[in-house]
């Protein structure tokens, strides 16, 4: 009766130990990213209105560039985005839009998605639903004048949110977005470190975070875009905006 018993506690024990390993081996790998929110899921309807991700199903990636727009990544940024064929999606802020009208209207008009970055890239967290409501509006209005357009698209700043910041949001009908590779290029990190971390990490439906503004240690990341896009092309990944991504309108 005891060896009985011995035996099938060692069964189930065996049973639980190849359980975990296969679990090990398929679960998702670890995200740099804030990774609370939504997967887009093509076909269903997800409550909630923020994103980390597109579709599990679309070999689609995109590219998201944050804190201009400025007179010296930027451009550059445009220059590769265009011999390449590819479509991005700039999160801008109101105070650098006013600066530099001439580059948003480049951005726009070269087919590229504006989100809304907040008028002076404040932690929204530490603000109530009256100053937030402000940072969306003023940044909407600068770019409004610019380009004729209102985002339908908020990245909070530092990707730092909570439920006060998501009401006022969804309150303007619009939508958050957050990102599934964060390439942490402003601190200055090099080509072929951002180029690794963007490549390796890769899978369907992911949003990567570079930025175009903000710092001046962003060489190491623009340089490294060529080959992202080429090598990711090679995989099979198609560019899109976050529009496109999500299957939705950019504007409102
Ligand atoms: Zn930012």
């Amino acid at each position: 009766m005891q060896r009985k018993l011995i035996y099938m506690l060692s069964l189930v024990l065996a049973i639980v130990i190849a359980s975990l390993l296969v679990y090990n081996h398929f679960k998702t790998p670890e995200l740099a990213a804030p990774i609370d929110g939504n997967r887009y899921n093509r076909g269903h309807n997800i409550p909630g209105k923020l994103y980390w991700a597109g579709s599990e199903q679309d070999k689609m990636v995109a590219l998201t560039f944050d804190d201009g727009p400025e007179e010296h990544w930027t451009p550059k940024i445009l220059d590769i985005l265009k011999e390449k064929k590819v479509k991005a999606t700039f999160f801008v802020i109101g105070e650098e839009a006013l600066k530099h009208p001439t580059m948003l209207k480049r951005i726009y008009s070269e087919g590229h998605v504006i989100g809304n970055h907040t008028f002076d890239h404040i932690n929204l967290k530490k603000a109530d639903s009256q100053q937030i409501n402000q940072q969306l509006e003023e940044c909407d209005s600068v770019i409004y004048n610019i380009i004729g357009e209102t985002p339908k698209f908020v990245r909070p700043p530092f990707g730092f949110h909570n439920q006060v910041v998501d009401d006022v949001v969804y309150a303007k009908n619009k939508i958050i977005i957050l990102w599934s590779i964060d390439t942490k290029d402003w601190t200055g990190k090099d080509t072929s470190t951002v180029e690794a971390s963007v490549v390796s990490k890769m899978q369907n439906g992911y949003i990567v975070l570079q930025h175009d503004g903000a710092s001046p240690k962003l060489a190491g990341s623009v340089e490294a875009l060529p080959d992202i896009i080429d090598r990711l092309k090679d995989k099979g990944y198609t560019f899109v905006t976050v529009a496109e991504l999500l299957n939705t309108q950019p504007y409102q």
